[in-house]
């Protein structure tokens, strides 16, 4: 793995130094449309975690960051959101490089990256305590406190804006961070922090690992010296990170990825309804932990309205990300390979594939995945697993009681979306079904950096986004004063 073009080189962040740290070897970075590698990163070790987490907690301690003003911070925020903005082209094109998606989406997530930066830029200075009536004599109050040196591990599909998701709220309520991006894609996270230094980020406040999960990533998630992590990633790794954090008491907040289901029912704005379906499915090449990837539709209008998605899903463009096509290509071989085995699963579950099932014969590698549609009972694995990749499993429901079951039928609850014009019906069903998130007539994913956003279930512990997130990344002491007259 050890490369020979020095300039292909780049290093870690760690307290203010851009270092290879302790790492002998380095990891390839490829793109994912070509299978050919354009960077390498270091690939850290159990060594480099400590130094980064040290760091941290210095940090953390100095008066340089512990007395900054709470607005100074905010200000601060506000410079690295207008730099993620000034340097949006450059960074969307290097996001796309490395992760495959449409440029068209990598611009989005740099603006929702910078989103994050100035929607808790402006929280910085408003995070209140409270004061409890307890006796005359005693000044009862609240703090709300950062809690510490928080560690941020990133998965491949969003890997700036799911980085910055954490990231900025952290950094908002004053707490320090190590961030270890994945290792398919570690590009962005490793020009955030080029960002921060500009933007006057105190040494050590910030810190990003490279490496494996089995290595780096292991070993951060059980330091104990950490005072939260924030984990986004598969089920079975969240697993290991929440039990590695167990050792030390860390808490956690777990982001594990959906089956996420969209109801339709006959009165709704079918058209409407099918383009957000697609697209539901269709983002990111469905590599999106609140993909749509189930179409629950009332069985009365299941033959019209599947022929609507078929036709769409045929139309859709595929190709390389920097040609903004609707579709980009598969993260990797490994991820290309688990889609394929869901198909030879459909064919043994003896499920309908209505268009799709392969990957493209005509791209430059052999990551890029045809859309598809697949008929399948709701028992069948292909109804109930995560699959990552384009493939939208359909199944009918006749009664609203029905739906609410097949909706609640995984082990999943990350996100639900409902398409009727009868509102009753709509906050029926909203008000039942076990999800983060509920969308009535549209469908979100990625965007929305107001709205809390998490899961029931497998789909994860703890919320993100909005001033919820707040409550991971501070903690509350009590204090009570005596008063002697
Ligand atoms: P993963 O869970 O293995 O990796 C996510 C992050 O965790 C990466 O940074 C990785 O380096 C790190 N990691 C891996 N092993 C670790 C460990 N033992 N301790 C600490 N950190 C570790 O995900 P993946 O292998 O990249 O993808 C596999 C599956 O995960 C996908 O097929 C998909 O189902 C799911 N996934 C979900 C999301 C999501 O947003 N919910 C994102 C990516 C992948």
């Amino acid at each position: 793995m050890n490369g020979t073009n020095e300039a292909r080189k780049q290093p870690m962040y760690i307290n203010g130094e851009w270092t290879a740290g302790t790492a002998e070897l380095t990891i390839e970075v490829v793109n994912p449309a070509t299978l050919e590698p354009f960077a390498e990163v270091p690939r850290g070790t159990s060594a480099d975690v400590d130094h980064a987490v040290r760091a941290a907690r210095e940090a953390f301690e100095a008066p340089e960051w512990r007395e900054m003003l709470p607005a100074e911070r905010g200000r601060m925020m506000q410079r690295i959101a207008s730099l993620l903005r000034a340097q949006k082209e450059e960074l969307a094109q290097l996001e796309t490089l490395d992760c495959g998606k449409p440029i068209s989406q990598s611009l989005t997530d740099i603006e929702v990256a910078a989103r994050y930066f100035e929607y808790y830029a402006g929280v910085a200075d408003k995070i209140l305590g409270e004061t409890i009536p307890v006796a005359p004599n005693v000044l009862d109050y609240t703090l709300r406190e950062p809690v510490g040196v928080t560690a941020h591990i990133v998965p491949w599909n969003y890997p700036i804006q799911i980085a910055c998701r954490s990231i900025a709220p952290a950094l908002a309520a004053g707490n320090t961070v190590v961030v270890k991006p994945a290792e398919d894609t570690p590009m962005t996270a490793l020009r955030l922090a080029g960002i921060c230094e500009q933007a006057g980020v105190p040494k050590g406040v910030f810190n990003v690992i490279t490496g494996y999960g089995y290595e780096a990533g292991a070993a951060l998630s059980a330091h104990p010296d950490l005072d939260h992590i924030t984990f986004t990633g598969s089920v079975d790794t969240g697993i290991a990170v929440m039990k590695a954090a167990a050792a030390s008491i860390t808490p956690v907040t777990l982001e594990l990825g959906g089956k996420s289901p969209n109801i339709v029912f006959a009165d709704a704005d079918l058209d409407d309804a099918a383009s957000w379906v697609v697209k539901a499915i269709t983002q990111n090449a469905g590599q999106t932990c609140a993909a749509g990837s189930r179409l629950v539709v009332e069985k009365s209008i299941q033959k019209q309205f599947v022929e609507r998605v078929v036709e769409r899903m045929e139309a859709l463009k595929i190709g390389e990300g920097k040609h903004n096509p609707d579709i980009g290509p598969i993260i990797n071989v490994k991820q290309v390979a688990r889609i394929q085995s869901y198909m030879e699963i459909a064919k043994q579950e003896g499920c309908s594939i209505l268009t799709g099932g392969r990957t493209c014969s005509d791209m430059p590698s052999g990551t890029f995945f045809e859309p598809t549609v697949i008929e399948a009972a709701p028992d069948s694995r292909l109804a109930l697993e995560e699959i990552f990749g384009p493939v939208l499993v359909v199944y009918p429901f006749e009664t609203k009681e029905e739906a609410l079951a097949l909706a609640n039928s995984t082990e999943y609850g990350l996100v639900t979306g409902i398409w009727t014009s009868n509102i009753n019906k709509a906050h029926w069903l909203a008000s039942r079904v076990r999800s983060g998130q509920v969308f009535i007539n549209n469908y979100g994913a990625g965007g929305g950096v107001e709205m809390p956003f998490g899961g029931s279930k497998k789909s994860g512990i703890g919320r993100e986004k909005g001033l919820e997130a707040l409550r991971s990344y501070t903690q509350v002491k009590n204090i009570a004063l005596k008063i002697h007259s």
